[in-house]
């Protein structure tokens, strides 16, 4: 196994004024390689794998903590209130499109975290929950970006969680914990991910990545503009990207970020490639808190992104796209038969705020050690947020949880955002397992060149391999 520790082969924007202009493949001066490790300054052009990969660009599609079922509610939610299946399930159908049942157990347990599993990918090798591209043996692995630039290819990473978090960060950092953001929000900097899209602007530092040359983007507006010709850095928020449940229009979606890595990228799909890992992050972190109706909004727009990411492919006979999840998260789903469960689904199109909004009202009103009290503004709120009628019976229960009484059976589920999504359940008819992931296999699918590599079943680390060979990258 390969150490990889050395930073100088990460040194320089791929996208370049200057490379557009020489046509990027001549011109040396706009990155340099690994040859540059041994002290010796870079010479020509890239290294090219022996054979002609099948594919010179890589879009990686990742919803974070989709479960099968969540699949299956939000197709079946879509198709209830809007008349139209999911383009998941459309692609899922279409000729030549292949996919696979996935494992994702991570290297300390079968359970595994966004770490563990974006660092599979990312290295071909089993993580401990919590690391990014730091092997249980305390060694750094080189991150999928920096392999994939050592060939010559862009990087870009574009997420509704912090640019920093997990998923984007198993693929440019190293650092042996994830709660690290602001090590990772440099190592972001310091190495040239070319385009970096999402929340974080409390982990990076927005003043270092400008006095690296480095646009640094804060604002809807700047996403909806034109893209920079060299390095970008979105910092879309202070910490994640709102919900779509709580967004307003000063806040970027998914699908406008995507749009704007996808111009940046331009000018080298066609010459020396991309890979491009476009996260809808927080389907894991609205199943987390058992929200179907905040997690059903973020589905919709990670469906709405796979649309956008399809299309760009269907003209690109260039570009592999694999559309996954690295874990399921809380396994929700319908629970109820018949007309009654139906009905109840679509209550869930009534709900104003997410959960998250709730926890933010409840912090804010400082309220004193009084479960009565408690009780009582957790049910006003949970009623204002959802548009769901809360009885006495729903009131009583959060005064008890709040005395301190134990109200689910399963203990996991016993915490606030457990009794919130079992009351909406009581409700709606969905629900969830409990408030963590789970292990379940989860879904690939693919379409484009090396997609007819993917069949059956496989593990998480079989995905990296299925990448690096079909983009022909070095060893
Ligand atoms: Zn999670």
């Amino acid at each position: 196994v390969k150490t990889w520790t050395d930073e100088s082969q990460w040194h320089g924007p791929l996208i370049s004024r200057r490379g557009v202009l020489a046509g990027i493949g001549a011109s040396a001066a706009a990155w340099s390689l690994g040859t540059a490790r041994a002290g010796t300054p870079s010479t020509g052009a890239p290294a090219a794998a022996a054979a002609p990969a099948p594919a010179r660009n890589l879009i990686l599609f990742v919803v974070d903590g989709m479960a099968m079922g969540t699949l299956a509610l939000a197709d079946q939610y879509r198709r209830t209130t809007q008349g139209r299946a999911l383009e998941w399930t459309r692609l899922a159908g279409t000729r030549g499109v292949t996919r696979a049942f996935q494992s994702t157990h991570s290297a300390d347990g079968v359970v595994t975290d966004s770490a563990a599993a974006s660092s599979a990918w990312s290295t071909g090798r089993k993580h401990e929950n919590g690391a990014l591209c730091v092997l249980p043996d305390a060694r750094a692995v080189e991150p999928f970006f920096a392999r994939a630039r050592r060939a010559g290819k862009a990087t870009a990473a574009v997420t509704t969680t912090t640019i920093t978090h997990a998923t984007p960060g198993g693929f440019y950092a190293n650092v042996p914990d994830r709660d690290r953001q602001a090590q990772i929000g440099s190592q972001l900097v310091e190495r040239p991910v070319d385009v970096a899209l999402g929340g974080g602007a409390m982990y990076v530092d927005a003043g270092a990545a400008s006095a690296a040359g480095i646009r640094v983007v804060t604002d809807r507006a700047g996403v909806l503009g034109e893209p920079a010709s060299g390095r970008t850095i979105g910092l879309l928020a202070r910490s994640h990207v709102p919900l779509v449940l709580d967004r307003d229009d000063r806040d970027a979606s998914l699908a406008e970020m995507t749009r704007h890595a996808l111009k940046a990228l331009a000018p080298v799909a066609g010459s020396t490639g991309f890979v491009l890992q476009v996260e809808a992050g927080r389907v894991d972190q609205a199943a987390h808190y058992n929200d179907a109706a905040a997690l059903l909004r973020e589905m919709l727009e990670a469906d709405e992104v796979l649309g956008l990411l399809a299309e760009y492919c269907a003209g690109r006979p260039d570009t592999l796209l694999i559309a996954t999840s690295d874990h399921a998260t809380a396994n929700p789903g319908p629970t109820w038969y018949g007309r009654e469960g139906t009905a109840g689904m679509k209550r869930l199109a009534d709900a104003k705020h997410s959960f998250e909004w709730i926890e933010r009202e409840f912090a804010a009103r400082q309220l004193p050690r009084d479960a009565a009290l408690r009780g009582e503004t957790l049910a006003e709120l949970l009623s204002k947020a959802t548009g769901l009628t809360y009885d006495e019976n729903d009131r009583r229960l959060l005064r008890r949880f709040f005395e301190g009484e134990r109200v689910q059976a399963f203990t996991t589920a016993n915490t606030p955002v457990g009794i919130m999504g079992g009351l909406a359940a009581s409700k709606t008819g969905v629900a969830f397992l409990s408030p963590n992931h789970t292990a379940d296999h989860t879904e690939v699918l693919a379409l484009g060149p090396g997609s007819e590599r993917l069949s059956g079943t496989l593990d998480n680390t079989d995905l990296h391999q299925m990448m690096v060979e079909t983009l022909g990258l070095p060893a």
